[in-house]
């Protein structure tokens, strides 16, 4: 999908610094907001990271995009799609999605626990096929 048609479906008014955020992260999968900084820079040399985090706020708002919290590291954002798990490169620091039957895991969480469960995050953590040949 074209990406201002992206954040008209989200009633978000396309405007190029959005349409280079949601570009920027639909390219790199998963960023944080000092990489989105740098590369949104590059385009629009007057932004201020005040302004980028406005924009990523109103983009989380309507869910546009998710929040990818991983122990350890920098909050990074996602367009968001189907509940996946993440696999993480501890070298590299690369993330990937891989797909996650969350509904099972998830009703299995709240029998167990009886919890009010808001939120699934697993994240699996190794070496990725690059790192392993080093
Ligand atoms: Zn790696
Ligand atoms: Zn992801």
């Amino acid at each position: 999908m074209k990406h201002n048609l992206l954040l008209k479906q989200y009633h978000l008014k396309a405007t190029p610094q959005r349409i280079a955020i949601i570009q920027l992260m639909h390219h790199s999968g998963h960023i944080s907001i000092d990489e989105l900084y740098q590369e949104v820079k590059k385009r629009f040399s007057s932004i201020s990271l005040a302004t980028l985090y406005k924009n990523i706020h109103t983009m989380l708002d309507v869910s546009l995009i998710r929040e990818v919290k991983i122990p350890g590291h920098k909050t990074k954002y996602e367009i968001s799609k189907e509940s996946h798990a993440h696999v993480l490169c501890t070298a590299c620091n690369e993330i990937k999605d891989v797909p996650l039957e969350a509904a099972s895991l998830l009703q299995k969480s709240i029998d167990v626990s009886q919890y009010k469960v808001e939120e699934v995050s697993v994240v699996i953590s190794g070496l990725c096929p690059e790192c392993q040949k080093k």
